[in-house]
């Protein structure tokens, strides 16, 4: 019999919890030859989410629960569970309702009929979200492609279905700030999307606040591009031309008393404070990629976990 866990990562979210699950479960019985289980995986929350998972895994032994020892992020908590999966298929979702449990069927049958490995939804509408959300994403997505090695699916989020094949490349990939979806699309396989509207959130609010989500466009940014580092040399060679016809200027200026730029001080401090910017900016550049060596050479699990519940040892 073939098997399938949903991973279902969760920071705060107890007003969806159990409509979740109600959700799910009903999916499962629709899966007919498929031996289904989740892995709730509980990022340090606050509120009331540990108990109720808790509570549920005690009674149902085909949810498991991994609890963090305290918030890591989205991008740990996904990764935990794609680290304890050992079923032949996985989804992952989030536990907001955004992305319907209820396409699960549909999206195994196209990996199945497509012999794909990855089945990566495409949001063609975004019901509840802001205005400033949308625009957001779609100027990151944008950004993203124009400055990636790697070509990524616009208008995907980590909610997608991936085979055992997949979740083993995935395991083996050794870096610590995981960018998921652009390393599911990087591992390559046969990979085909899946069109669905995304709802509004069930209850509760975004657990990505703009802070949140700027260090996620970050983290991408950094682990999947190196064209900023071209910046110091784009701005480099730019400045190096400007001193060289400035200069120019200058000295013909003096040989043939056209100007008399010498006395000026003006274009001084001009050139001060524009070499300094493009220094700065350069080496700031810099600093962040120093900043991912350095965090990636610390060596650090992704997360710590406090608790397993209903694993197999
Ligand atoms: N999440 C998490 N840790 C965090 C932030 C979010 O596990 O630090 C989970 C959250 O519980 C949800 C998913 O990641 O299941 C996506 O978060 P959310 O729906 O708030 O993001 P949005 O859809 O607003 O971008
Ligand atoms: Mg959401």
């Amino acid at each position: 019999m073939q098997t399938l866990s949903v991973i279902v990562p969760c920071y705060n979210e107890e007003a969806v919890i159990q409509e979740f699950y109600k959700r799910t479960k009903d999916v499962f019985l629709s899966l007919k030859g498929i031996d289904s289980s989740i892995i709730f995986i509980n990022d340090g929350s606050k509120d009331d989410t540990k108990y109720m998972l808790s509570f549920i895994a005690a009674q149902d032994p085909k949810v498991k629960v991994i609890h963090f020892s305290r918030n890591f992020g989205h991008q740990p908590a996904v990764t935990a569970g794609i680290n304890n999966c050992d079923s032949d298929y996985a989804v992952i979702i989030d536990a907001d309702l955004q992305d319907p449990p209820e396409l699960i069927p549909d999206m195994i049958e196209t990996l199945k009929k497509e012999e794909a490995s990855v089945v990566y939804c495409i949001r063609k509408e975004r019901k509840g979200e802001t205005f400033f959300k949308k625009l957001t994403a779609k100027l990151f997505y944008k950004t993203m492609n124009n400055l990636s090695e790697v070509e990524f699916p616009r208008d995907t989020g980590d909610f997608r279905l991936i085979d055992r094949k997949a979740i083993t490349a995935f395991n083996s990939l050794k870096e610590k700030g995981k960018y998921i979806r652009g390393l599911i699309t990087w591992i390559g396989f046969k990979q085909v999307p899946f069109y669905y509207s995304r709802d509004a959130r069930f209850a509760g609010e975004t657990k990505y606040p703009l802070k949140k989500m700027l260090s996620f466009a970050k983290r991408a940014m950094l682990y999947f591009s190196k064209k900023p580092l071209m910046l110091s040399v784009s701005l480099g060679t730019a400045a190096f031309v400007i001193g060289i016809v400035y200069g120019l200027w200058v000295w013909l200026s003096y040989l043939f008393g056209f100007s008399d730029a010498v006395t000026g001080w003006a274009s001084t401090v001009i050139i001060i404070i524009f070499f300094g910017g493009v220094q700065l900016l350069t080496i700031g550049v810099l600093g962040q990629y120093i900043g991912v060596l350095f965090d990636e050479v610390k060596n650090r699990p992704e997360y710590i976990v406090d608790e397993k519940i209903n694993f197999e040892e």
